[in-house]
């Protein structure tokens, strides 16, 4: 009798070890500043995306930049290569604009993360 008890406790054991921790599907992405354990600080752009890869993505902005020798402005272009976030990889696409945050250096030219979207392409129209 005692070994046939043993048994049973043992059974039971293994089924709560079974049971699943719960897991947040909505992304496993280490390098989300919302899910992930990647900083967001420093400076913030917003731009218009221009260039969209896997898990990558590059947004362009106009600035003004003073030129001392004319005493005027100037239009520049800047361009920020970006990490996309998994989550996010299906709200953003070419043509919104978004806003992106610096972080620690991804590689040797992402160090800002996408933190939201502003405003969709076909609201711009
Ligand atoms: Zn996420």
């Amino acid at each position: 009798m005692k070994k046939t008890e043993a048994k049973s406790t043992k059974k039971k054991v293994s089924k709560v070890a079974e049971a699943k921790p719960k897991i947040d599907r909505a992304c496993k992405d280490k390098d989300c500043p919302i899910h992930g354990n990647l900083k967001a600080r420093g400076r913030t752009f917003e731009g218009v995306v221009t260039s969209k890869s896997h898990k990558r993505i590059a947004i362009e902005f106009e600035r003004m930049i003073y030129i001392r020798k004319y005493e005027r402005y100037a239009k520049s272009r800047t361009k920020i290569h970006a990490r996309l976030p998994v989550c996010m990889d299906k709200e953003i696409n070419i043509g919104d604009l978004i806003k992106v945050q610096e972080c620690r250096p991804l590689s040797k030219i992402i160090h800002f993360v996408v933190v939201k979207k502003i405003k969709s392409k076909e609201e711009g129209k």
